[in-house]
């Protein structure tokens, strides 16, 4: 018997069955329709079935999910802000139903539960916004996923569920609701407060966590959400290594990682409501929310989505009735002649210090200092792995011009260049070499060669996500495709952008390949430059004119433009 609060609604949700009903649904499974979840829907399945999202024994009907949407509860009256719901596609949804079991599968085809079909329903996408995260602003990306990425029927029903999803990186840290409970009995924690969190913890997270467990008496659990967050936020390996490297500062024996499979929403207020009912399911007594507490920040006027401390206000309406506490924080800022952390409003007149994400990535992307009044050391050498500075990252270089415009040429003996210098691995993609290889069966259509290009986007973006050097040298006519290789790349690497600008007419003179001869002659079909279009770039990181530079020169251009941008290291 453990002295935790019990779950929301009461009771423990378990919807896993035992071994034998677990083999009667897959032998009977044979002859059922299936549903391969998204990774959002995988994570909502996970919490469904472990408990997480008690007192759900399924995805929600339509009277809960309207309920939820207008309310903030569910039909039966408890409290719920977030509707969890599992959206098909119209043609998916014509063919339900309801009474008909469904199996959920993962990516891999594997059965993780069966839903047995209530109800089937059209949803209102542009009110779930408006009521659920308060605007339907495409910016919000809770609203983004709503409007251009939630299919437009939903399904409820109740669920058996076979297995959980299964992961295979930190699974000593995944411990499902009941486990948390078993293992706060063990410890004899009786008051747990929880910590969200969806980025790395620095020394301001550090003093709040530690005061927040200070001021209530209570054990810490830090309770990173590693489902999917908001879009661009660092990836979860390295954010729980962080995590890791932070334990040992606090007062051993009194803080415990777990990892929750949570898919945020971004929702703020509703998000905080959402958050504490899960740490209750989870064992927690109490939860702590800071300033814009599961907020998206500032839309791109810069006007936040919601207030700092909404999210404050309306748990701290719903506390009672949901029996979990909240532990209010404000912002800690560093004060540098105490050399301590306080809360914002105590250092008001003082020197305080902080360093913003963005400052913090200069910092990294330069290799320049990170002090140690702004993160542990341990945590700063982590960020480091991840984060080497710009000149250890990979970078891809794509040059983008007419057939005979010079981009081999220059490419080779850039090639040649950054051979000599060393310390990268270097690959060089030319078009016609590409087009041997690569996209041997691929013509000179307009798909064909988008085609042709992401494929290279796709080779140059595993190059410079494992540190390498990228050169890429086709015609690549499309802005929108190149774009799309921008995108790609960036991601996790350098991008830099040339455009060899040289005039048809000399490319034409030129002729190397006696290509342009043949296409007037149009005996060579959708030339690029002749029959077919080619849109110049606005987005090049340098433009080259082969008039008035030599090969040579115009790579020593490209290589001053690499400096420029950081991507080459001291010479040693
Ligand atoms: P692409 O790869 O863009 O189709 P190539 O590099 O294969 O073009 O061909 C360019 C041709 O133009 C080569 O024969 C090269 O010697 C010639 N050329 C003349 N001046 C220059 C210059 N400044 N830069 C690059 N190539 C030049
Ligand atoms: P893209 O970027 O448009 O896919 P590539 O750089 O892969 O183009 O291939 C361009 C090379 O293929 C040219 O340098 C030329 O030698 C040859 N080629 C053959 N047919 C065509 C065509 N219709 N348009 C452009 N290049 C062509």
């Amino acid at each position: 018997m453990d002295h935790l609060a019990e779950a929301h609604g009461g009771e423990l949700v378990s919807p896993i069955v035992d071994e034998a009903r677990r083999a009667e649904l897959r032998a009977a499974s044979r002859d059922w329709t299936s549903w391969d979840l998204r990774p959002r829907q995988l994570c909502d399945l996970e919490l469904l079935l472990n408990g997480g999202f008690s007192p759900l024994r399924g995805f929600m009907g339509q009277s809960d999910y309207e309920s939820v949407r207008d309310g903030m509860r569910l039909a039966s009256g408890a409290l719920w802000p977030i509707p969890v719901v599992l959206d098909v596609t119209e043609s998916f949804a014509l063919a339900l139903k309801p009474g008909q079991p469904l199996a959920l599968r993962d990516e891999e085809g594997v059965m993780l539960a069966v839903l047995h079909v209530e109800e089937v329903w059209p949803p209102d996408r542009l009110r779930e916004a408006q009521e659920v995260y308060g605007t339907t602003s495409r910016e919000h990306p809770g609203v983004a996923y709503l409007l251009d990425q939630t299919q437009p029927f939903y399904v409820g029903g109740r669920l058996e569920g076979i297995q959980l999803p299964r992961h295979y990186d930190f699974r000593p840290l995944r411990l499902a609701p009941a486990e948390l409970r078993a293992e706060f009995a063990r410890l004899g924690w009786r008051r747990v407060v929880a910590f969200q969190t969806r980025n790395p913890m620095h020394r301001a997270h550090f003093e709040l966590t530690h005061r927040a467990a200070r001021e209530v008496g209570a054990n810490l659990l830090i309770h990173p959400s590693v489902g999917l967050t908001k879009p661009g936020d660092l990836d979860h390996y390295t954010r729980v290594r962080c995590y890791q490297a932070l334990l040992p500062h606090y007062p051993k024996d009194t803080v415990r990682l777990s990892l929750l499979p949570l898919a945020m929403r971004m929702a703020g207020p509703r998000e905080a409501l959402w958050h504490a009912i899960i740490r209750k399911n989870h064992g927690c007594s109490h939860l702590i929310v800071g300033r814009d507490h599961g907020g998206p920040g500032s839309d791109s006027s810069g006007r936040p989505f919601y207030g700092p401390y909404d999210a404050q206000e309306l748990l701290r309406r719903h506390e009672k009735e949901l029996g979990v506490g909240m532990v209010p924080f404000e912002a800690m800022v560093y004060v540098e002649d105490a050399d301590a952390y306080v809360p914002e409003s105590e250092a008001a007149g003082r020197r305080s210090l902080s360093i913003s994400g963005t400052e913090l990535r200069r910092r990294l992307n330069g290799g320049l200092e990170i002090p140690h009044w702004f993160t542990f050391p341990e945590v700063a050498a982590e960020l480091r792995r991840m984060y080497p500075p710009r000149h250890q990252q990979g970078v891809c270089v794509f040059f983008t011009g007419l057939s005979g415009a010079g981009k081999s040429t220059i490419a080779n003996v850039l090639l040649a260049k950054l051979l000599e210098m060393g310390g990268r691995p270097v690959t060089l993609l030319d078009g016609d070499i590409v087009r041997r290889h690569l996209s041997s069966e691929l013509g000179f259509s307009a798909e064909h060669r988008r085609l042709n290009i992401l494929r290279i986007g796709f080779v140059a973006a595993e190059i410079t996500k494992n540190g390498g050097v990228a050169i890429c040298a086709p015609i690549a006519p499309s802005d929108a495709v190149r774009k799309q290789v921008r995108e790609m790349v960036q991601a996790r690497g350098g991008f830099v952008l040339v455009h060899v600008a040289t005039p048809i007419e000399v490319c034409e003179q030129r002729d190397r390949k006696g290509m342009y001869a043949k296409a007037r002659a149009g005996i060579v079909k959708e030339f690029t430059g002749v029959s077919a279009p080619y849109d110049p770039p606005e987005d090049a990181e340098i433009v080259i004119d082969t008039e008035q530079l030599d090969p040579g020169e115009a790579a020593q251009e490209i290589l001053l433009c690499l400096d420029r941008l950081g991507f080459l290291g001291p010479g040693r």
